[in-house]
């Protein structure tokens, strides 16, 4: 069944507010081409809040036939030498940060001063301190910041575990456990013709390994789930494949986190195998078990709880719907003139755990 964009935005926001028009869209600028960005372009196209107006990329012609695709202008395409005038550009509202980590702050603050609020991709940077300059840069220029948390905009499974955590029904939480993890490839992504060696695995634009890159589901979403702060941090990395693969950053990281409340989490990550995506949470009360917990789509849950038979919970929506949520989100919070759901400094809250496990395990992030 073929859905119009009106039917398909109420299915995957489950809104019928947010599928009507507001009659002005945001322009969104896409900063950097690469296979991220182009799941967020589609997402945009489904958009009833925004739309892709602009480019940055060091591929003319690549960006050429990507702005063909999306009736961009090419007025519209930017370097990242003259990035600095979508200051002048009065469609652009906003940017979409899809780089490489280590270039995340760069263009995060260079955006700011020229006037526009950032979406940027998780991890949000690869040091504290890239953060916190990331969050004063757009705070002076008045401009606002998002990370793109998508899961914490996911409707189904991550909405229900929260209301299940926080309603009483699995009771007080005592563990949970987490893994994310696949076998990387040096190949890296080949775009309209472009290709660029895997930046995961360059330790100067990943600042580190797995943990940067997947680790940081299971570090996000039981903080959010929780709604409490890990209070104490314990980590481990290794490398096993002494091939060269991994050359200043870890093959597979192991970490635990005791919250205020007790519970206790460990989580793992790797480059070196398929692993998960999964959580379990379990409760005085009840027990939730999600595979696949944090894909783009089909997200699946079951939920045990005491004197009730298990219930499975699934997403039914269908790829890049979590990415038009994020997108209307950040367009609605510049619209209503809000605070985003996941703002800078949730980023760096990230970022400061992050640094200290890789602290702990002997590492510098
Ligand atoms: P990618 O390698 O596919 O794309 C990176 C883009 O940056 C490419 O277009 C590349 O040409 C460009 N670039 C500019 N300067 C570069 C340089 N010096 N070296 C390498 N590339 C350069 O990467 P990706 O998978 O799209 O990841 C980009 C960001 O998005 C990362 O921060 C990643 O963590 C994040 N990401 C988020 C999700 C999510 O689900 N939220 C999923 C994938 C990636």
């Amino acid at each position: 069944m073929k859905l119009t964009r009106r039917e398909f935005t109420v299915l995957t926001t489950g809104s019928l507010a947010l599928a009507q028009d507001s009659g002005r869209k945001i322009g969104y600028c896409a900063v950097g081409l690469g296979r991220i960005s182009g799941i967020f372009m589609s997402a945009v196209k489904l958009s009833s809040q925004a739309r892709i107006v602009a480019l940055v990329s060091g591929y003319r012609e690549k960006a050429e036939r990507i702005a063909e695709d999306y009736g961009i202008a090419a007025k519209n395409i930017y370097s990242y030498d003259n990035f600095d005038s979508i200051s002048d550009n009065s469609e652009i509202d906003a940017v979409y940060i899809g780089l490489p980590n280590s270039m995340h702050s760069e263009y995060t603050i260079r955006a700011a001063r020229a006037g526009k609020h950032v979406l940027c991709e998780k991890p949000m940077a690869v040091s504290v301190a890239d953060c916190q300059s990331m969050i004063d840069a757009c705070r002076k220029a008045n401009k606002k910041l998002m990370i793109g948390y998508r899961i914490q905009y996911e409707p189904v499974v991550h909405a229900r575990a929260l209301e299940l955590i926080h309603g009483g029904q699995l009771g007080a939480v005592q563990t949970l456990e987490g893994a994310y993890g696949f076998n990387i490839s040096p190949r890296g992504a080949t775009i309209k013709g472009v290709n660029r060696p895997e930046f995961r695995i360059n330790a100067a634009l990943a600042g580190g390994g797995p943990m940067m890159d997947v680790g940081i589901y299971a570090l996000n979403t039981f903080r959010y789930l929780m709604g409490e702060e890990p209070a104490e941090l314990t980590s481990s990395t290794s490398v096993i494949d002494k091939g060269g693969r991994f050359n200043g950053i870890e093959e597979n990281m192991v970490w635990t986190m005791k919250f205020a409340s007790g519970a206790v989490a460990s989580c793992a990550t790797t480059y070196g195998a398929s692993l998960g995506p999964y959580f379990r949470i379990v409760g005085s009360k009840g027990t939730l078990q999600s595979e696949p917990s944090w894909n783009y789509d089909g997200l699946r849950m079951t939920v045990r709880v005491q004197g009730q038979p298990p219930a499975e919970i699934t997403n039914p929506e269908r790829h890049p719907a979590q990415f038009v949520r994020e997108a209307d989100h950040f367009a609605e919070c510049i619209l209503q003139n809000r605070e985003p759901k996941t703002p800078g400094e949730e980023g760096m809250r990230d970022m400061k755990y992050i640094a200290e496990l890789y602290r702990l395990a002997g590492r510098k992030a």
